[in-house]
């Protein structure tokens, strides 16, 4: 998910020599990224109660733990230029 979030910010880009709007990521990427792991500290304290019920929150827990993959990535990404692609940051 990218947004031009500022459309008064413009760029000089690199590779295509035109002023552009940057397409950057959402913002809150990393406040999701923390938030994640602070459901995972959640998950850590309640491990006696996910441990007791092996058939349905160790499975829902699996999936929380593979949802890192994505958000990292959403989190990591840099704005682009609107044209070529080519990173700006
Ligand atoms: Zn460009």
């Amino acid at each position: 998910m990218q947004l031009a979030l500022d459309p008064t910010t413009r760029v000089d880009c690199p590779r295509c020599h035109q002023v552009v709007t940057p397409l950057r990521p959402w913002r809150h990427w990393k406040t999701v990224r923390m938030a994640y792991f602070g459901g995972l500290g959640l998950a850590l304290l309640g491990a006696p109660v996910i441990l007791a019920d092996g058939f349905v929150l160790i499975p829902t827990l699996m999936l929380y733990m593979v949802a890192i993959g994505p958000i990292n990535t959403l989190a990591g990404q840099r704005a682009v230029c609107s044209r070529c692609s080519c990173v700006l940051e």
